[in-house]
């Protein structure tokens, strides 16, 4: 605004010279008065005239206050008042204006800014005054400085702030802080002007950020993100990225951007992402770990199971055949006649065992023999009713417990059973026959237990089998008087050769050709105190089947040949000892090692011993008696078939047999005069064995008619009660020296 204040009709009349000075002043009092700025004239120190604003500036009301104040009231000191003259004269005498930022003193004494322009009225005579144009600044000052003090902030915010801060126009940077530029691995004031291009791996990725981040920026939203940058060296920054526009609505304002470096917590996330995939897969593996020994285990569980089961089946039942066995037949049979007892039922008890069963499992081997068993089980079972029980005890022995049977029924059972075996049994080549022998008890007539039917039936078994075998018998008192004197032999036999009581008796044997005593048959006798005299045929099939046939014919063998040693030793001439041999001992392995032994014992030349063998014992299995016989053979010892003719004996092994002699049994010598078949016999069995080499002893001659027709027909040997009983030792030796005495002469055959 102008300072001079002028008008152009000022030279115009007097009258119109006052009136149109009034009208100036009025003019130009409205002009000052909307004046947005405070206009001051000052003279001679003192305010002329100013407008409203200026007084309101000061502190006044109205302008016509502050006219007559001293100018220097305006300022806050003197020294203030003259500074400003020394500072604003020089420059407005040149006719210039003085401008200058000065602080005012209101009424009130409150200091303010003002912007000063100064001009003299007139340049070259300072008394015409000078108008003044305040403008109070204290507001824009206070604005400036707090602007200030924002930026001071900002900077100090900026310099100090742990993230990085980068300021960017046009994806160039006007401004960052020192820590955006260590994140980068750059120098103090480095990146200033750079292109944002610097910090990121590839132009792509650059290209990629503009298009991710700057769109929601324009919305006016904020970019939040993570973003692979590159340091300085090429390296690979993680960071944590945030920005903002300055002015969303004008993007080319630029935008502020907050980074991160985030790689030590990328690495931490990676490295716990990475633990958790260890653990998950650990977690994975264990489950898997858990799930086979799971399922191991269960395989486990049920394979105990089974082999509970099968320890169950093997308690109960018999492996060969799947029969019940033993225990199983007892809990069945309990229960059976638990039930009889109460319903007054009868209960029957089967026991069957197979007819020289033996000889399959010997000759065919263990797997025929158990096939048989096998099929021999099945027809049993398929015999009976649903309610019966087959139950095998072992071996061929099989016991079966029908309840609610009476004698017929057992009778029909038994019979069906005997029919049942008799179809012959196809294994591989061989067909095969088998017979059992039965034997039935009842309940309640033969007892109410297992084991005493058991027995019963046993023993009613055997009576079948001594009957001829393939049949059945009912237990009978008689079957139980005889299983009861067994029973009461055996036991009794169990002391005999410890108390003594056994005693061999000695029975001549004559040659027909001298009629001297060629040898003796060692006969066992038993003498119990209160059962008395036992006969051998009794007791010795006792004791082949209680084991005591070992012992007792050890002590046979032993006490024969020390007899006849002793005999020789007291003169008489050397004559043979014939000694039975049971089966048992027969298959005994250790036999010819014992009998060498026992002739070592008594001194004498095995050819005075001749082993008498029972034709059955020999063929029964005849491979194996020719093996026994050939080791006896080469120890010297002579061997002769008993009983010869009762048995089957064929006549081919008879040969290959190193038999010495065969004994022809006395049922036939019995009949000998007057039966022409047993004439034959006799006469085939001589002639025969003459033929094979064989020597012919014949036992039981009794009277001078036989001994006639044996001689006659060339028999060797004679052995019987026309020349002696059997008889205890002394009397034997008596008898052959009354013999040799007589030489002969009284029992010239
Ligand atoms: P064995 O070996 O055939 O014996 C002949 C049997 O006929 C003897 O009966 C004998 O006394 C009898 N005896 C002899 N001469 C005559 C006769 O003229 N007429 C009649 N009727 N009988 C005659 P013993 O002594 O009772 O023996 C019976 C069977 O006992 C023997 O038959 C034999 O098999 C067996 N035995 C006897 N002692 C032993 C032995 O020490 N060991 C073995 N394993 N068995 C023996
Ligand atoms: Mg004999
Ligand atoms: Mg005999």
């Amino acid at each position: 605004m102008p300072a001079t204040i002028t008008h152009p009709e000022a030279h115009t009349g007097r009258r119109d010279t006052l009136a149109q000075l009034r009208l100036a002043l009025r003019e130009q009092q409205v002009v000052l008065d909307s004046a947005g700025v405070g206009i001051v004239f000052i003279k001679h120190r003192q305010v002329i005239r100013c407008n409203q604003r200026f007084a309101q500036m000061y502190g006044h009301a109205e302008a016509a206050d502050i006219l007559g104040s001293a100018s220097m009231s305006l300022y806050p000191d003197q020294a203030a008042f003259h500074a400003l003259g020394e500072a604003a004269y020089p420059v407005m005498i040149r006719g210039l204006a003085h401008k200058s930022e000065v602080l005012m003193k209101r009424r009130d004494g409150q200091l303010f800014w003002t912007h000063l322009t100064g001009k003299l009225v007139n340049p070259a005579d300072t008394d015409e005054g000078s108008i003044w144009i305040v403008d109070d600044i204290s507001e824009q000052k206070a604005a400036h400085a707090q602007l200030q003090s924002v930026l001071t902030e900002q900077s100090l915010i900026l310099d100090n702030a742990m993230v990085g801060i980068v300021f960017l126009r046009h994806r160039t940077v006007t401004r960052c802080n020192r820590s955006f530029e260590e994140l980068l691995g750059y120098d103090a004031g480095e990146l200033h002007g750079s292109s944002s291009r610097r910090w990121y791996m590839t132009e792509q990725n650059w290209l990629d950020a503009r298009q991710q981040c700057y769109a929601p920026l324009a919305a006016g939203l904020a970019y939040e993100g993570e973003m692979l940058l590159r340091r300085k060296d090429g390296s690979p920054i993680h960071c944590e990225v945030r920005a903002k526009a300055i002015d969303p609505t004008d993007l080319s304002q630029g935008s502020i951007w907050i980074s991160m470096d985030i790689t030590a917590r990328k690495k931490a996330e990676n490295e716990l992402l990475q633990a958790r995939a260890d653990l998950e897969e650990l977690v994975e593996l264990r489950t898997q770990e858990l799930s086979r020994t799971v399922l191991a285990l269960e395989k486990k569980v049920v394979e105990q199971k089974e082999a509970e089961a099968h320890i169950q089946r093997l308690a109960h039942f018999d492996p060969l055949t799947g029969l019940p066995n033993r225990l199983l037949l007892n809990d069945r049979c309990n229960h059976a006649l638990s039930v009889a007892q109460r319903g007054h039922q009868p209960v029957a008890l089967i026991f069957l065992d197979l007819d020289h069963f033996k000889n399959i499992n010997d000759s065919l081997g263990h797997r025929v023999g158990d096939e048989v068993l096998v099929e021999l089980a099945t027809r049993l079972k398929s015999t009976v009713r649903e309610q019966d029980t087959v139950s095998r005890l072992g071996g061929d022995e099989f016991i079966l417990l029908l309840p609610d049977t009476d004698a017929t029924g057992a009778a029909h059972v038994a019979q069906k059973l005997l029919h049942a075996a008799l179809l012959p049994i196809q294994i591989e080549q061989h067909e095969l026959t088998v017979t059992p022998s039965i034997g039935i008890a009842l309940y309640p007539k033969d007892g109410s237990d297992l084991e005493t039917l058991s027995k019963c039936a046993d023993a009613a078994m055997y009576r079948a089998k001594g009957d001829g075998r393939n049949s059945y018998r009912f237990f009978t008192p008689e079957i139980q008087a005889y299983s009861e004197r067994t029973l009461l032999l055996d036991n009794a036999l169990r002391r005999a050769l410890e108390r003594q009581q056994l005693e061999l008796y000695y029975q001549p044997q004559i040659s027909m050709e001298t009629g001297q005593t060629v040898g003796a048959e060692a006969l066992l006798r038993w003498t119990h105190p209160e059962l008395g005299a036992v006969s051998p045929v009794e007791f010795i099939p006792i004791a082949e089947s209680s084991g005591l046939m070992l012992p007792i014919g050890e002590w046979v063998l032993r006490t024969a040949l020390a007899q006849l040693a002793q005999w020789i030793e007291c003169g008489m001439t050397p004559i043979t000892m014939a000694v039975n041999l049971s089966a048992v001992q027969f298959r005994h392995a250790e036999l010819p090692q014992l009998i060498t032994r026992i002739l070592a014992d008594s001194a004498l030349a095995p050819e005075l011993l001749e082993l008498e063998l029972t034709e059955s014992a020999a063929m029964t299995h005849p491979l194996e008696a020719m093996a026994v016989m050939n080791d006896l053979h080469q120890r010297g010892v002579r061997m002769s078939i008993d009983d010869f003719g009762t048995g089957y004996s064929s006549l081919s092994y008879l040969k290959r047999f190193q038999v010495y002699k065969l004994k022809i049994d006395q049922s036939f010598v019995r009949d000998i005069t007057e039966d022409p078949d047993d004439k034959a016999i006799v006469g085939a069995i001589i002639s025969m064995a003459s033929s094979l080499g064989l020597k012919t002893i014949a036992e039981g001659v009794e009277t001078e008619g036989q001994l006639a027709f044996l001689r006659a027909r060339g028999c060797n040997e004679a052995q019987g009660y026309h020349f002696s009983r059997p008889m205890p030792a002394l009397a034997f030796e008596r008898f052959v020296q009354d013999q040799v005495a007589g030489s002969g002469a009284h029992r010239q055959p």
